[in-house]
């Protein structure tokens, strides 16, 4: 990552300021994969292989398992045999642990010739969801892996280039500078921007105010300014310049629907579930934040039981909102 951040000098970026986009992941993609517990054997004759795989499939399925490859090759050169099998797993296997011959693993359904001794191996419990899973699974037994490609490109910080990064940069610089006119009025210091990214426009920039109101965030501002483009909205922030809608656009299906947010530190619980009641498209925000609700506390944008959900990406301009966070 670090020599392409400095490789990159494209308009509007200075070496000081460069910066990735990194996905910010739910926890099924960004946790390790659970390991379980299964029972293998060494292939000896490696001409009963496939009898043994076509055996063993209809005798011991993987119910719910099927990422699992039924056999892997054995790395360490000084092995004697060359091929592992998997059997079963062990919550499964008949019998007591006791008693876990070959014969009483295979269960008369799975002729033992050329099997050795079964062992245990751990196993993942699932199929891994991104490449690092892979990875790391794939030194425990082998494992199907359906690859998002754009995925692992994100996870490299890679999925932008040079001229989607300054249009980027351009839509948090509106919100730094919104959220330094918030700071010169006694607000707190977070700005933010709706980006329509179809047409490369900003929709609208706000601050926070939560001098008038508490519940007025940068976000929930911004939010209002694009509803009341489509005849809705509550508040009126006319007596704040830097909140603003820049473009009266068509009624979008639902409030943000395909519109962007760029913020300067990552939002609240109630941002972000306001983010996802108006459809917003997708997040990025500059700075984490420890009360922060799209990745650190929570990760609202990745909940299964919510009706929406959303990318996030953190580390848009990420030193400059950070020390805008710290002055
Ligand atoms: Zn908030």
């Amino acid at each position: 990552v670090e020599p392409r951040a400095k490789r990159w000098k494209g308009p509007g970026c200075v070496a000081e300021d460069s910066w990735e986009a990194y996905p910010v992941l739910s926890d099924e993609q960004s946790q390790d994969v659970e390991l379980v517990e299964a029972f293998a054997a060494p292939i000896l004759d490696k001409k009963e292989t496939s009898r043994l795989v076509r055996e063993l499939n209809a005798a011991h399925p993987f119910h719910g398992l099927q990422h699992l490859k039924r056999v892997r090759a054995v790395q360490d050169q000084g092995s004697a045999h060359s091929l592992e099998v998997l059997l079963c797993l062990v919550q499964d296997a008949p019998g007591t642990e006791a008693a876990l011959s070959l014969d009483s693993l295979l269960s008369g359904a799975v002729g033992a010739a050329g099997l050795g001794p079964p062992f245990v191996v751990k196993v993942p419990a699932r199929a891994p969801l991104t490449r690092p899973q892979f990875e790391l699974v794939s030194q425990q037994w082998p494992t199907s892996f359906h690859e998002d490609k754009q995925l692992t490109v994100a996870l490299r910080g890679q999925l932008f280039g040079p001229e989607q990064k300054a249009r980027m940069e351009s839509y948090m610089m509106a919100a730094l500078a919104a959220a330094e006119a918030g700071r010169g009025l006694g607000m707190e210091p977070v700005g933010a921007a709706v980006v329509d990214p179809a047409t490369d426009t900003l929709v609208a920039v706000g601050h926070d105010c939560r001098a008038d109101h508490p519940l007025h965030h940068a976000v929930m501002v911004c939010i209002d300014l694009v509803a009341r483009s489509q005849g809705g909205g509550r508040y009126c922030f006319r007596k704040y310049p830097s909140c603003r809608l820049a473009r009266l656009d068509a009624a979008q299906p639902y409030i943000c629907t395909g519109l962007d947010l760029y913020v300067t530190r990552e939002p609240c619980v109630m941002c972000a579930m306001a983010l996802v009641h108006s459809r917003i498209g997708r997040v990025f925000y500059g700075t984490v934040w420890s009360d922060g609700a799209l990745g650190t506390k929570y990760k609202i944008h990745s909940q299964k039981d919510l009706n929406h959900r959303f990318e996030v990406f953190r580390g848009v301009l990420g030193r400059r909102c950070e020390e805008l966070v710290k002055a």
